[in-house]
């Protein structure tokens, strides 16, 4: 049976999940498709609850709607819940279920790129506290990091997120820091990560100086246009390991697939190599 699914936002030009899909499902033979569906914020309900008279058998989530899918659904799994936001929707009979596939895409990306990013007992630091930041403090949580600072601009939204996440589990404290404390805070951790929009489109100043950071860090950007953002240019230049933002889009993706074609894909140099040249034409 042919199956379909789709990514939604509004707006919806930009998305590259087209791309990342369809070269999964003709790697594998898969009869189906995958598209881009504009829709308005005021339609997002009657669109995700008609997925099927739709067509879809799921459908990614993308900006603005990722709050209220999760709102919608009918079952949501634990990353959902955590963040309070979904990107991945499928259908079990009648059923509309949630995932937030961003906490595994960031995960399994920062394994496969720097595999000893645990073995380093320090902590981890995370600049921002917007939605993304909220899966991938979920996902240090979840790995059973001992201590990990969240750094915001908003100290207040800083705040939040190590409140709901502070009491997941005993041994992991989180600590809300300082927007202007960002050095100090990132100077002696293993792992440090740009969850803010700086640095996209080569826009902002980080105000980040990863030669004056005191131990040898993995320097992660969530940021992937451009690939190489001031930051991971720094890190690289003073000789810390860096982990680029696209290959958590790559990983987030395998978890819809999955769901709705019924097979796990892989994350290929060649997928990697098919969406860089998109990057860099557009
Ligand atoms: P969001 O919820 O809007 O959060 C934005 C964050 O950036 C907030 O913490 C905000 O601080 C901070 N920020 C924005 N401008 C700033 C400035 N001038 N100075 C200091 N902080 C600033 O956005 P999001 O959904 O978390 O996404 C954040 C970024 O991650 C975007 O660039 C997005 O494209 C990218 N992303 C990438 C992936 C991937 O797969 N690679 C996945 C998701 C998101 P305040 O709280 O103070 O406003």
């Amino acid at each position: 049976m042919n199956k379909s699914a789709c990514v939604i936002g509004w707006p919806i030009k930009h998305s590259r999940s087209p791309m990342i899909h369809g070269y999964w499902l003709a790697k594998h033979g898969i009869d189906g498709s995958y598209e881009k569906r504009a829709v308005h914020p005021d339609d997002l309900q009657n669109f995700v609850k008609n997925l099927a008279n739709e067509g879809f058998v799921g459908c990614n989530v993308t900006v603005p709607h990722k709050e209220h899918a999760f709102q919608l659904a009918d079952d949501k799994d634990a990353s959902a819940v955590a963040v309070f936001a979904a990107n991945t929707l499928w259908l079990d009979g009648d059923l509309l279920c949630a995932a937030n596939t961003d906490t595994e895409g960031f995960m399994a990306h920062l394994t496969v790129s720097a595999p000893d990013w645990k073995k380093r007992d320090v902590p981890v630091t995370i600049l921002g506290a917007g939605g993304a930041a909220r899966a991938i403090v979920y996902g240090f949580v979840e790995a059973g990091v001992g201590e990990i600072r969240v750094v915001n601009r908003t100290r207040a939204k800083a705040e939040k997120l190590a409140a709901d996440f502070g009491g997941l589990k005993p041994d992991t404290r989180i600590i809300a820091g300082d927007w202007d404390k960002r050095q100090t805070l990132s100077q002696d951790a293993g792992v440090v990560v740009n969850t803010t929009t700086i640095g996209m489109n080569g826009e902002g100043d980080l105000g980040l100086d990863p030669a004056s950071f005191n131990v040898p860090a993995v320097v992660a950007d969530i940021v992937y246009v451009p690939l190489e953002t001031a930051l991971l240019r720094d890190a690289k230049a003073a000789g810390h390991e860096t982990v680029d933002g696209l290959g958590m889009l790559l990983h987030q993706a395998v978890a819809g697939f999955e769901k709705w074609f019924g097979v796990r894909p892989e994350v290929t140099q060649e997928l990697r190599d098919l969406v860089v040249a998109d990057l860099e034409q557009s």
